[in-house]
């Protein structure tokens, strides 16, 4: 039996994406395959491959002191993410602004919730907290302390973990800023704004990996357990995707009546999606890489069989999918095979491996030519047998 075609698409589409060796590979992998799986032409996604950055920075026209800036700012700015990040989850009325280098302050912006019209709201409904972040203020990190504790809603048992984490961020961030602050003087205003803006540029680039970062991991997983226990039961990632695909659905597919009168799921990826890239909200990258893989996996095991095309090297971690139930192949290239068998053949074993395979080589063009003349005589007249033998003799066979 074979997998159907638009199948296997669906599954190289995984195993191409969770087998490449860096998040630069994974990206292009997934690029390459989208117009296969999703029906475009070859060339639909050709703006996003142009877009698509890798992870090697763009930083070479900087001298060494302004990449140190440029390294600062970076540190800066991990951190800062990171605090808004903790905040989201357990503040949902308080904001973090960040650190202002010109001010020396960090700020934190309220949320109303109250149902008043915009322009009634006063300072009072919203209030602003600043804090003066100068070395000469020592205790501005209690302070912080002290506001994030009064704005908790609800009280859980990992608060003071995620606070004490939100404060140390908090210090990393200032004390990066102080260091910027310095380096700053000696450059001038242009090439510091320059270095900010290659920071924005790059930053994004590394969230963008980070996302696929974190979907290879998730589908390496998933797929180990599902290869090591031949089934998709109990397996947290499998329902974690199921569960997102509830959102992917309601955004992406549609139901509709085949030609043969079968209800169908039918995908609303189209190219835009692809091209319109996140730029701007990294969050959103998780979704450009994670919606069309989450949405192939389930039309790949949506029928149990497929489960059977799913292979993992013997020699290395990679996954492929078999096109045929019947097929023997055990390794995901020919370089795993050679390495897989070499290593339990003595040096000896592996020169006659070697020249067998040529010899082998030479017989089957031997056998070639011998059918091409055979076919030839044939149609000349000869009788077959009479044609095999002077070929044979020929070949002193
Ligand atoms: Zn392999």
């Amino acid at each position: 039996m074979a997998i159907s075609e638009q199948d296997k698409l669906y599954g190289d589409f995984i195993v191409d994406f969770v087998n490449a060796e860096t998040t630069d590979q994974a990206g292009l992998a997934y690029l390459d395959n989208v117009p296969n799986v999703f029906d475009f032409p070859s060339k639909a996604v050709k703006k996003a491959r142009e877009q698509f950055k890798k992870t090697k920075n763009h930083i070479n026209s900087l001298s060494g002191h302004e990449k140190k800036i440029f390294e600062v700012m970076l540190t800066e700015h991990e951190h800062f993410c990171r605090v808004c990040e903790l905040m989201e989850i357990q503040f949902p009325s308080l904001s973090y602004g960040g650190l202002d280098i010109e001010t020396n302050t960090i700020i934190f912006e309220t949320i109303c919730y109250d149902n008043k019209p915009i322009e009634e709201l006063t300072d009072e409904d919203e209030p602003c907290y600043e804090f003066d972040i100068s070395e000469s203020s020592k205790d501005y990190m209690e302070e912080v302390n002290q506001l994030l504790t009064d704005y908790i809603v609800y009280p859980e048992a990992g608060d003071s973990q995620r606070l004490s984490e939100i404060c140390e961020n908090i210090e990393q961030e200032c004390k990066a800023g102080r260091k910027i602050e310095q380096l700053k003087k000696s450059i001038s205003e242009g090439k510091y704004r320059e270095i900010r803006k290659l920071k924005d540029d790059h930053y994004q680039v590394l969230r963008e990996h980070k996302s696929i970062e974190a979907i290879q991991f998730d589908l390496r997983e998933m797929l180990q357990e599902i290869i090591t226990t031949r089934s998709l039961a109990n397996n947290e990632i499998v329902q974690k995707f199921l569960d997102q695909y509830k959102v992917i659905s309601a955004e992406n597919t549609y139901l509709t009546i085949s030609k043969g009168g079968i209800i169908i799921e039918k995908t609303l990826f189209k190219q835009d999606f692809f091209n319109e890239r996140a730029y701007g909200d990294f969050r959103n990258f998780q979704k450009y890489y994670e919606f069309p893989i989450i949405h192939a996996f389930v039309k790949f095991f949506k029928n149990p069989d497929n489960l059977k095309y799913l292979k993992q090297c013997e020699h290395c971690p990679k996954y492929f999918i078999a096109k045929r139930l019947t097929e023997t192949r055990k390794f995901c290239s020919r370089s795993c095979k050679n390495k897989f068998y070499n290593a339990k053949r003595t040096p000896k074993e592996i020169l006659e491996a070697v020249q067998a395979s040529r010899k082998n080589k030479k017989d089957k063009v031997k056998t070639q030519t011998l059918n091409q003349r055979l076919t030839h005589m044939v149609s000349q007249g000869w009788a077959k047998e009479e044609a095999l033998e002077i070929l044979r003799e020929e070949a002193g066979l």
